[in-house]
């Protein structure tokens, strides 16, 4: 039998990778602002209580701003940025299988919708871009759903589909998916970058294709040929 209903991935060094390892706002605001220390300055910043999480939305999208950023030029610069090996081909599979799949990601909109356009996500939680008219950007709407949001998150999708908790799992890399991976009934450290969230997952795994979850998300269909 299938041992769990719903799946949620994390987005930047899970499903999306860079050669760097960067993630979507390290690249536009170096594109942006040519100014990389930002990124080690806000995390302290945010991590030390001094700003919220939209606050850093904020302060990183306002140098976008300033710069005029509209949506080709974004575009072309997260073209650095690639799905991981296997993505199409294991989300597919995934949902073959019978799993619900969902995102819990402070990424962008932008980084799915250039990357992943026909995903199989039935729910998407980010960070969303605002453009006008003429695709120059005029703001974000920061996701309320990021680092401890993602417990929230899981568990809102969990109430909403009467899917117990322990029968949800999560699938991420970094500092901010520590508390989901904790509130998940089950979850996997993908090539981690953060050796806490790798204690408090049930599997580290590292590999270059997503096809190495498989295993650990079986066919229900085995059960119903059983009979
Ligand atoms: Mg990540």
């Amino acid at each position: 039998m299938r041992p769990f209903d719903l799946i949620c991935f994390d987005v930047d060094g899970t499903l999306v990778v860079h050669p760097e390892e960067k993630i979507v706002w390290e690249i536009l605001n170096h594109r942006f602002t040519g100014d990389d220390l930002v990124n080690v300055s806000r995390f302290e910043q945010y991590r030390q209580g001094e700003i919220t999480y939209a606050e850093w939305v904020a302060l990183d999208v306002a140098g976008w701003l300033r710069a005029g950023a509209n949506r080709a030029e974004i575009i072309a610069a997260i073209a650095e940025l690639r799905l991981v090996d296997g993505a199409h081909e294991t989300l597919a599979e995934l949902h073959r299988r019978g799993y619900k799949l969902g995102i819990i990601s402070g990424t962008l909109d932008i980084v799915l919708e250039t990357l992943l356009p026909e995903h199989p996500f039935d729910d998407v939680f980010v960070n969303r871009l605002r453009f006008d008219e003429k695709q120059v950007l005029v703001g974000c709407d920061p996701t309320p759903y990021d680092v401890d949001g993602k417990a929230r998150a899981l568990r809102e999708i969990a109430l909403r589909e009467r899917i117990p908790i322990e029968r949800c799992a999560f699938v991420g890399d970094a500092f901010n998916d520590v508390e989901v991976a904790r509130e998940a009934g089950f979850a996997v450290a993908f090539n981690p970058k953060c050796q806490e969230l790798a204690r408090v997952c049930d599997v580290t795994v590292r590999a270059a294709h997503l096809g190495a979850l498989l295993r650990y998300f079986p066919d229900g269909d085995d059960d119903a040929i059983a009979g």
